[in-house]
């Protein structure tokens, strides 16, 4: 298989790149036979981690039970506590059917947050927090507020106020926290400084992703984070969760499982691991873990990208990159998601911007046979990840039998990310066999389609139906 052939305008590629590129194409380039297995192995992951013994996926039920009628009222804080930004909301849900208004303010998460200590995390976050209510409410005199919490990290839940975090993810490395339940601390920080809130419900993303979409597209049943990392919830009826038969649940009653998908395969039996992807999770805080993820959400692209260009710099059968300094490519993450992003939107005819890029953020001359082999890489990255999260979706709906659905995703990479929802709805039909459409997906039998705010608005239809449900007494 010759790139020459594909893109005429290679020609000038020297030998030594053109082999380094087709070698590329056979690492980063995943088959329709290859999806439609991982799909296969995806199902029975999904089945297995709702088993009493469990597997690699942790699928976690999350007490977040049924879908908002629209008729839910009342005034909620939702916090959203993600990798940039943290950001609060106070929502009313009013009495008119679906209709809220939304006030909310962002602060930075510190980089340096994500590897302190606890005290330093709780802290940091209660203080936003006041500073909020102080803002928006002066010293009126306040109730308790309802919170409902988005903590996108796998938490085993009991109950929907409470979360023991099973492990980070996404680079975070807060010693004391892993094994813990994180609402009692995070209360404690709210106590000390006299911030009058109660924490209703402790959701992840994908959970409030799905809830929120449900409130305006009652087809939706998976609601998608794409994001700096990836996963996905979905509705299981509790009569399908072996490992919660012994709590005796309405076996007709739904609950919402937030499958932590991004730990599919960490046994390593079907993914196609590239040597660059092995280097990722050897390098990362939690190695072993969260094998899937890492292989595509947003925190990864850049830095897989960066392996292979500095790995072929140090190629002695490759030329390139020859007599530049390479110091900067050689730092860890000092790529984003978003240098790919600019790299595969720049026209491949010219490659003006990429050669501006590496020049300004790396401090790198590039020839245009480096900036064409850096676009095709960066193609064939986010092609992959495209690829293999259509794998997650279509798991789900053949696991659920649903041969048509609407899937509500968020998150940057799905939002930014150039040709990622085609190149996914492309991937999702070649899994589940539909006929050739008309192309960008639109209203193929399962659709992804851009989420409702989970965090802010879904974090609040949770709390509001979880308040719901207490004063009716039930679970
Ligand atoms: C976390 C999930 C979260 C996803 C998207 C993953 O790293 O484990 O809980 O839903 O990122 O934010
Ligand atoms: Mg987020």
């Amino acid at each position: 298989r010759r790139v020459t052939s594909r893109k005429g305008s290679m020609a000038d590629v020297p030998s030594d790149l053109l082999d380094q590129i087709n070698r590329l194409e056979e690492l980063f380039t995943v088959p329709t036979d290859k999806l439609k297995a991982i799909t296969d192995h995806f199902v029975s992951e999904l089945t297995k981690g709702l088993t009493e013994e469990g597997g690699s996926i942790p699928m976690n039920p999350t007490w977040c039970m049924g879908f908002p009628d629209g008729y839910e009222t009342g005034t909620f804080l939702a916090l959203d506590m993600g990798g940039t930004n943290l950001r609060v909301c106070e929502i009313t849900l009013t009495e008119e059917k679906g209709e809220f208004d939304i006030i909310q303010s962002k602060y930075k998460m510190p980089e340096e947050l994500k590897t302190g200590t606890a005290d330093e995390l709780w802290g940091y976050v209660a203080d936003c927090l006041q500073q909020f209510i102080e803002y928006h409410h002066g010293d009126e005199e306040l109730d308790q507020l309802p919170l409902g919490f988005t903590f996108s990290y796998p938490a085993t839940q009991d109950y929907i106020d409470h979360g023991v975090l099973q492990r980070w993810t996404k680079g975070f490395d807060i010693d004391g926290v892993e094994g813990q339940d994180v609402v009692p601390p995070f209360e404690a920080a709210l106590a000390e400084r006299g911030v009058p809130i109660k924490l209703t419900a402790l959701i992840n993303d994908t959970t409030g992703t799905l809830i929120a979409s449900a409130y305006t597209d009652t087809e939706m049943k998976i609601g998608c984070i794409f994001g700096t990392g990836c996963n996905a919830a979905y509705m299981e009826n509790c009569g399908s969760i072996p490992k919660l038969a012994h709590m005796k649940l309405d076996p007709d009653h739904p609950m919402a499982i937030n499958c932590e998908w991004g730990a599919f395969d960490n046994e390593h039996q079907v993914l196609p691991r590239t040597p660059y992807d092995i280097i990722i999770d050897k390098e990362s805080p939690r190695p072993g873990q969260q094998a899937f993820e890492k292989m595509l959400a947003g925190l990864y692209l850049g830095e897989i990208f960066r392996l292979v260009l500095l790995d072929l710099h140090q190629n002695p059968d490759c030329k390139i990159f020859e007599g530049q300094d390479v110091g900067l490519l050689d730092k860890p993450y000092s790529l984003d998601a978003s240098f790919l992003s600019a790299i595969e939107e720049d026209p491949f005819e010219n490659l003006s911007e990429t050669h501006d890029l590496f020049q300004n953020k790396l401090g790198i001359k590039a020839t245009k046979p480096e900036l064409e082999l850096s676009h095709r890489l960066a193609v064939l990255i986010g092609t992959r990840a495209a690829r293999l999260s259509a794998c997650g979706v279509a798991a789900i709906c053949k696991k659920k039998g649903w041969d048509k659905a609407h899937v509500g995703a968020d998150g940057s990479v799905f939002n930014k990310y150039p040709h990622f929802k085609v190149r996914g709805a492309q991937a999702l039909k070649e899994i589940l066999g539909w006929p050739a459409g008309k192309g960008k997906g639109r209203g193929d039998p399962v659709e992804i389609l851009p989420a409702e705010d989970g965090s802010g608005v879904g974090a609040a239809l949770i709390a509001a139906l979880t308040l719901k449900r207490v004063q009716e007494g039930n679970v």
